[in-house]
């Protein structure tokens, strides 16, 4: 059992209770009939009458992330890996999430990868680690750094690196109405920001096997 080390955490895990001021479930389909009108249809209608406890439902699963501490995810089990130090990369953990400018799909791949310093993770941890991100209102930018802040602070590895290509639903749907184009964020700390050599290292091996 490593102890984890209990300094404040960069990145939020869980919202300040005050804050988020969870209301009551009734409340929220009243909310959903009123995005029904505002949309031009009639929440009485009968296709549309489960829709708002649908939708409730539905929202609670999308943005279970808040219910999640992604330091506790990772900081639970390190793994035997009898000296093993070198690059560990998860590629392509395909996610969903939402913007937080107007609540609609991201839709992305993210790469993650750390140079270990003794601690290692069980891998699925890493893909855990950002769907529990991925469930909660983002931006692409912070949800890079999230990742890697997280993973910086609880395992202290000697570099993390994440990098993210997501198509966003507000530019494909909506605005300029851009579909199929990429947005590609990326996150370096200790050797990974330091040593452009790693950084070369990492991006080819994402590029290495991907489609
Ligand atoms: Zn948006």
């Amino acid at each position: 059992m490593d102890a984890v080390a209990k300094k404040p955490l960069a990145v939020p895990t869980f919202m300040d209770k005050a804050e988020t001021d969870r209301p009551g479930e009734a409340e929220v389909e009243a909310a959903v009939r009123l995005l029904i009108r505002w949309a031009g249809d009639n929440p009485n209608r009968e296709g549309l009458l489960d829709t708002p406890r649908r939708v409730a439902k539905a929202y609670r699963e999308m943005f279970g992330g808040y219910d999640k501490c992604p330091a506790e995810e990772l900081g639970r089990t390190f793994e035997e890996v009898s000296g093993y130090d070198d690059l560990v990369l998860v590629r392509d953990i395909q996610f969903h999430s939402h913007c937080e400018h107007h609540m609609v799909p991201i839709v992305g791949r993210a790469h993650v990868a750390y140079l270990p310093d003794g601690k290692v993770v069980g891998l699925s941890k890493i893909a855990r680690v950002v769907d529990i991100f991925a469930h909660r209102l983002q931006t692409q930018e912070a949800m890079t750094a999230q990742i890697s802040g997280v993973i910086q602070e609880v395992l202290a590895p000697r570099g993390v690196a994440v990098m993210i290509e997501a198509e966003h639903m507000c530019m494909a749907m909506r605005g300029i109405r851009k579909q199929g184009s990429t947005t590609l964020t990326s996150s370096f700390t200790g050797a990974f920001r330091d040593n452009p050599e790693e950084q070369v290292r990492f991006i080819t091996m994402v590029r290495g096997g991907a489609g």
